[in-house]
Order: C-alpha cells, then structure tokens, then sequence
C-alpha cells in the first residue's frame, strides 16, 4: 500500500486479502498457535522464524490493523497496545531505565504528564518538562549526560499547542537521542512527523483512529530513521544481547527499521502484557476505514465554531490552532496544511459562573471527558477534571476557570452553532 495516497491506505492498508478470502480483516479470536513439532515452535521462541505463538506477544489481527497504522504514518514497524498510557510508557520505557532521563513539552496530556511525573519518576526516570516555545538555547539547555528521549504532542491536549517538530529533531538528534512525538489530535492525515524528523510515534487509538468512542487502545509506529548502533553506549538495550531473548543483539538481528517495536514486543509486551484485544483492533480498523473523511468534518466543523465564537460578545478567547489570529496558526500552516484537529477552547467575559451556565443548557453537545468522537463531546475541566485545584493551580496548569474545551464533532456545523448560541442565550 506504501505508493497510495492516504485516503486509500485508510481503506486498504494493512490487508490484501488473497483469492476467496474473507474481504474484511479476519478477528482471530484465539490466545495460541498450533505447531506440529517443538523444533518449529522453538524457532519463534528463539526469534529465528517469524510466526504467531501467544496472542500476549502477536496476534494476526492486530498485526494487520498496526500495518495499517505504520504505512499511514510512513513507519517500517508498529504495535497496536491496550491503550493510548500503555502505548507511551512503553516507547519511552523501551530505551529509558532507571537512572536515565527525558526531555519533555510541559504542554502534554495530563495522563502523561502524570505517567512522566510521577509514576516513571517512582521507576528512577527523571524528567525535565520545557515549554514548547522555548528557545534553541533553552532546550538544548535541558539535556543530560543520561538525557535518552525528547517527547511531545504534535498538538497538546487540551493546550492546543502546535509542536515545532523540526526544533526538536533537530536538539534530540543533536544530543545523539530519538524524538518521539504522540500524534493523536493531529492524526497522519493531518500531519506525519517523520517528514519532519521525529523517529517515533504514539497514539491513543481510541480518539480519532477509533472515532466512535467504541474501543480503548494504543500504537507505536517506529521510522526507523534512529542509528541505534551509531549511539550504542547509549543505547545498550538495543546495542548489547538480551540475556532474557537467548543473546539476540536488537539492533544488529533486526536492523534499524525492526530493532525498537521488536524489543518492545518481545520484552515489554512479554513482561507487562499491555495488549490490544482483536475485537477492539477490528473496532479500531472500521474507524481508521473513515478516518480521512472524518478528520475533514473534524476540522471544518471546528472551524466553523471558532469562527463563530471569535467574534461572540460574551466570549473572552477562542483558542484554535487552525484560527487566524491564533498564537500556532503559523506553526499549524506549516506542519498541518490541511487542517488541525476538532477541539476548539474558549472562555468567557462572565468567568466561572458563565462558563458553568453555558454547560447547563447545552442540548446536542454532551458533556464528558472524551475528546475526538463523532458526537460533539464538551468539558468545562475547572469543574471536572481539574475540580480538585483552585484557581491559581488552574492558572499553572494554563486552565482558566471559565475555559471550556469543545470537541465538535462530525454532526452539521449550523446545529452545532446552533446549540452553542442558545446556550449562550442563557449566559
Ligand atoms: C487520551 C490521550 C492519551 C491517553 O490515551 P488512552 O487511550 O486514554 O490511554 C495519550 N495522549 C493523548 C494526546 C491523548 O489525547
């Protein structure tokens, strides 16, 4: 599927079914393999032969939906996981141990950040948070001796910062040490990161790819673009054998392209067993089927009601990447041409309380802490979310009382507007 356009590998990628064959990806529903003598299973084992031994390790059907996945955003291996946390603990975990450390956007998703903060920190993992706007100098700044990863958000959720993607490739590869970036709002139809430089990149499945609010998951995509061997010492994981695969050295069996999702597989899904289940990888490729014609709606509906809302008497700000005026509207020209993502932000000249009215009467919109589905979902996180914070905490975590973050969905734009200014009529 590699030379179609996007709007085909969406459909198609990831499954070429041959003569008689069923035409929709088969669910294999099945948590092992048959083999006919030891010796044959000993080779998967030993990862001389490729094959299906364990669902924990592989399974056919996910195998196809993170094809997909990898030839979307251009990538030469990928791994579909339980969910959007397991996908990015694993790509950091993958080449950070204990006593190493990560450079990340301050602006990242709050499950993230806590993952980062808190969780990794408790696993000797040390990590220092930059504002996306910071300068070259304050950036490379950030780095350490043990410095092995720089991750962000191509766009933040719920910050709706744009990522200067070539910045950062350009700081992480010159400290000898991968970009990762969590591509989920943006999505490959929007934007794919390795044109950029970034090395690999994460998704929480479950909002675009999946779109309907339907299954939880995850994905690691790797360009295979990252010399592991030319920065072996800092990357003995991948540069030096695994005692617990049989001695295989990552990089040197399975090359640049196969090294890192092979190690992730065969240790990290082995040991902690964060994995998709087929049915939801089924679930999650009838949403990428639609994806690019969702993704369309997505940012036209959004659009629409950033537009309508910029200029509304009782708001205060509209923030929206794909807004003129809008602090990364030059950035989002630049890495997403073709449009941002549905999650507008705004706030409003009447603070809290208007902002708690407008919620109330909202009709269509429904109110949860989902973004990116087909149904218009909205959150007004002071009183959510981020209930627990008063409003200096709020103000450090760059929440506004009054901000409500508005996720449009793919319904029609006048409804959505709609809805929007009879709520407001209330305020
Ligand atoms: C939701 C989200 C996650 C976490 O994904 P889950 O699938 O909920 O585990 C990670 N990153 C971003 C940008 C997200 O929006």
């Amino acid at each position: 599927m590699s030379d179609y356009k996007m709007n085909t590998k969406c459909v198609q990628g990831g499954y070429t079914p041959g003569n008689g064959e069923p035409r929709q990806i088969p669910i294999v529903q099945s948590t092992t393999f048959k083999y006919a003598t030891s010796e044959d299973m000993g080779k998967l084992f030993d990862l001389e032969a490729s094959g299906y031994f364990y669902t924990r390790l592989q399974n056919p059907t996910n195998d196809m939906v993170a094809a997909k996945i990898c030839d979307m955003e251009g990538g030469t291996a990928a791994m579909l996981t339980s969910s959007g946390q397991a996908a990015n603990f694993y790509a950091v975990f993958n080449i950070a141990n204990c006593g190493d450390h990560v450079v990340a956007s301050s602006t990242i998703y709050g499950g993230t950040y806590n993952l980062f903060h808190v969780t990794m920190r408790k696993m000797g993992i040390d990590f220092t948070f930059v504002s996306p706007d910071c300068t070259e100098e304050e950036l490379n700044a950030a780095f350490q001796p043990n410095t092995k990863a720089v991750f962000g958000e191509t766009i933040a959720n719920p910050a709706l910062t744009v990522l200067d993607i070539e910045k950062f490739a350009k700081a992480a590869h010159a400290h000898g040490v991968p970009l990762i970036i969590d591509n989920t709002f943006a999505t490959p139809v929007n934007c794919r990161p390795f044109e950029w430089g970034c090395d690999i990149v994460t998704h929480s499945t479950t909002k675009y790819m999946d779109g309907h609010g339907a299954g939880v998951g995850g994905c690691i995509v790797d360009s295979g673009k990252f010399d592991w061997l030319a920065h072996a010492g800092k990357f003995p994981g991948l540069t030096t054998p695994d005692d617990s695969y049989h001695g295989i050295t990552y990089a040197e069996k399975f090359g640049q392209g196969g090294a890192f999702i092979t190690k992730c597989t065969a240790q990290l899904m082995r040991d902690f067993g964060s994995i998709q289940s087929p049915q939801n990888a089924f679930l999650l490729n009838l949403g990428l089927e639609s994806l690019h014609v969702r993704m369309a709606r997505h940012c036209e509906n959004a659009l629409a009601v950033a537009h309508y809302l910029k200029t509304h008497p009782k708001i205060s700000f509209v923030t929206f990447p794909g807004l003129e005026g809008d602090k990364y509207y030059e950035l989002a020209q630049k890495y997403l041409p073709n449009g941002t993502c549905g999650v507008v932000s705004f706030g409003f000249k009447g603070g809290r309380a208007a902002a708690e009215t407008f919620m109330k009467h909202l009709k269509l919109a429904a109110i949860e802490t989902h973004v990116a589905d087909a149904r218009t979902c909205t959150l007004h996180p002071a009183s959510a979310t981020h209930r627990q914070m008063n409003d200096q905490e709020l103000a450090a975590a760059g929440i506004t009382p009054d901000l409500v973050r508005f996720s449009c969905g793919i319904e029609d734009a006048a409804d959505l507007i709609a809805d929007i200014e009879q709520a407001l009529a209330h305020v």
